[in-house]
């Protein structure tokens, strides 16, 4: 009777709700991003008519191939959240909203050269390792406001914040401590970059305690993902 998908989102806005009451915060204000990664394209028919309205993708290929299939489709808003790759960046730009996971200068430079005259500018994050293995995805915390300034100086980018994915083996809480650090020192350089994409389906919670203006919540709304390597 009830469409599991449905009752899936509501219960996760609920818990979001909930959290952000906790600590004050309105619930308004939270962007909450659907990660449909190795589903189907037409699992994002389905949330857009559930109302969602903000969807990410990890993958280039898929991305754009969901957004062809979708042509038809308005209203949504695409979020890349993965790795990219410079010889992608043209690909990515002319579908998604927004890129949160910026974390090398080429990159950046690679999104600015992707520009067509009269795009609007491109809201990214700065995304931040928030582990101490630096093969993980993610500018070190130390060098985040040197690629800040880079990319502030891009003029068809906006930076807008920062983005982080929490440690394995730590609390949350801690990951999402560090990556308010970095957001401030982001701030010190670009002053109204305010959003701070973390949270998943595991500790959005904790991240919205934490300040998180971004969640990216994959399974516990779309159920378990289907396999793809
Ligand atoms: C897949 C993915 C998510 C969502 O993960 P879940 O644990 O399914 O909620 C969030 N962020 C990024 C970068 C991802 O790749």
């Amino acid at each position: 009777m009830t469409d599991p998908l449905g009752s899936r989102l509501a219960d996760i806005d609920e818990r979001i709700a909930a959290a952000a009451g906790s600590v004050g915060r309105d619930a308004a204000e939270i962007c909450r991003i659907v990660v449909t990664k190795f589903h189907g394209a037409e699992l994002v028919r389905r949330l857009s008519a559930l109302g969602v309205r903000d969807v990410g993708e990890n993958r280039q290929q898929e991305l754009n191939a969901k957004v062809d299939e979708l042509h038809d489709l308005t209203g949504v808003n695409w979020h890349f959240v993965g790795q990219a790759q410079t010889n992608k960046a043209r690909a990515i730009r002319r579908v998604a909203s927004v890129v949160h996971s910026l974390d090398r200068a080429r990159l950046a430079d690679a999104f600015e050269a992707a520009a067509g005259p009269g795009d609007p500018q491109l809201d990214v994050l700065i995304q931040v390792n928030l582990t101490d293995d630096a093969g993980r995805g993610g500018v070190a915390e130390a060098d985040v406001r040197e690629l800040a300034e880079h990319v502030a100086g891009l003029p068809s980018l906006r930076v807008r914040g920062v983005m982080g994915v929490a440690a394995v083996g730590v609390a949350p809480a801690a990951s999402f401590a560090r990556l308010a650090r970095s957001a401030e020192a982001l701030r010190s350089a670009v002053p109204d970059a305010r959003w701070i994409s973390a949270g998943m389906s595991g500790d959005f919670e904790e991240a919205i305690v934490a300040g998180a203006t971004h969640l990216r919540i994959g399974t516990a709304i779309t159920g378990t993902r289907p396999d793809r390597g």
